[in-house]
């Protein structure tokens, strides 16, 4: 568990004060519908609201969803999901901000195309967001699928991925604890030793941001994994909590807002290349003057590790629910500081709680972690298909 976990809370209750401030709420778009009809190449869905709509639609595979970011919403008294049809298997949200709501459907097919378009009302008439899904329909034959494998095992082959696990706590943190016997920062440096091993055996290039019981300061954890150019960030800790009935897995990305807000720091600052990696530097051409570098590329560079993030978090919970329990809503999303780097996909899982018997039990067992660590492995693994 992090300390700042709490204010974070804080500013969120804060937040949602205000915006629930009638200033604030004339300005949101009421959505009072979401309807989602057959047609031959997939799917058409329709969103309803009273004005303008600020949106994002992307879509992740393995498996196939697509993801509908709706910007300074509000939903109508009487606005439910719509019910699963044809292509789209669960409708869900993904998260509730003050800003992005997000709603994920989930698909049965791999999409081919998406195509979008805000329809302006004829006189008193509702905006319609159109989204248009063409799936995949034709089967591949297997020769071209096998090609297709080929091909990419080939291109895994050639490189090999560098995974940071990072053990949360250490030295004269110790983290959460339960009764002063047992603490976190043991708990997470145990398992993420058994899950370096296992990552290894797999072929993969792994770090821990530290091998010993011994305080590491946050930023530090973020620099060790800039320098070693990580591919993925994996934050590992335990929860606490005063019920000791509440227990489960969770992880956390970095949420939107904050994301905005860091990249809104980097654009303003003298040195970008101090907080850049290679890989983070697509796009963006530090070597030429300040003024050209533009912010909003600086922003897309945010946007992809963290695209990439809740991409690989939505794996890992899949893979997590066939052994242990979630806690509920497992995806979460946060400011923590080791989750705002722009140059690789970053995730803090909290394993489980340490207050609660049953997961406590896990936490110690080493069966438990070799379990945990093994869909870890498959998870990770599933990411980079
Ligand atoms: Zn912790």
């Amino acid at each position: 568990m992090l300390s700042y976990k709490n204010i974070f809370k804080v500013v969120l209750v804060l937040f949602t004060v205000l915006t629930s401030s009638n200033l604030f709420s004339r300005e949101l778009s009421e959505i009072s519908k979401i309807r989602i009809i057959n047609i031959s190449e997939g799917a058409r869905l329709i969103v309803e609201s009273d004005k303008p709509i600020k949106y994002e639609v992307f879509s992740l595979k393995n498996p196939s969803r697509l993801v509908v970011d709706l910007a300074k919403i509000k939903f109508s008294d009487d606005f439910s999901l719509p019910p699963n049809k044809g292509i789209v298997k669960e409708v869900r949200f993904g998260s509730f901000n003050n800003d992005i709501s997000r709603i994920v459907f989930d698909l049965n097919k791999p999409l081919k195309n998406i195509k979008t378009k805000l329809l302006k009302p004829s006189s008193g008439k509702k905006r319609m967001l159109y989204i248009e899904l063409e799936v995949n329909k034709v089967i591949l034959s297997t020769k071209t699928d096998n090609k297709k494998k080929t091909f990419q095992q080939s291109k895994l082959s050639k490189k090999r991925r560098t995974i940071i696990i990072d053990p949360g706590h250490g030295g004269k943190d110790p983290g959460t604890s339960y009764q002063g016997k047992l603490n976190e920062k043991d708990i997470v440096l145990n398992f993420s030793k058994v899950l370096k091993e296992k990552l290894i055996n797999d072929g993969y290039r792994v770090f821990l941001t530290r091998e010993i019981d011994k305080f590491i300061k946050l930023n530090d954890r973020v620099e060790f994994a800039r320098k070693k150019g990580a591919d993925l960030f994996i934050s590992i800790h335990a929860d606490a909590s005063k019920k000791d009935n509440v227990r489960g897995f969770s992880v956390y990305t970095l949420s939107e807002k904050k994301m905005d807000k860091e990249a809104e720091k980097v654009a303003n600052l003298e040195n970008k290349g101090s907080v850049f990696s290679r890989k983070g530097l697509i796009g963006i051409n530090l070597t030429q003057s300040r003024n050209i570098i533009e912010d909003w590329q600086i922003k897309q560079a945010f946007k992809r590790a963290n695209r990439s993030s809740f991409e690989f978090a939505e794996i890992l919970v899949n893979n997590v629910k066939k052994k242990s329990k979630l806690l509920n809503r497992p995806h979460r999303y946060a400011g923590f500081a080791v989750l705002k780097s722009p140059n690789y996909p970053s995730v803090l899982v909290e394993l489980g709680f340490i207050t609660n018997n049953k997961d406590r039990n896990n936490l110690r067992s080493k069966n438990w972690q070799s379990i945990l660590a093994n869909k870890f492995v498959d998870a990770i693994n599933e990411n980079y298909k």
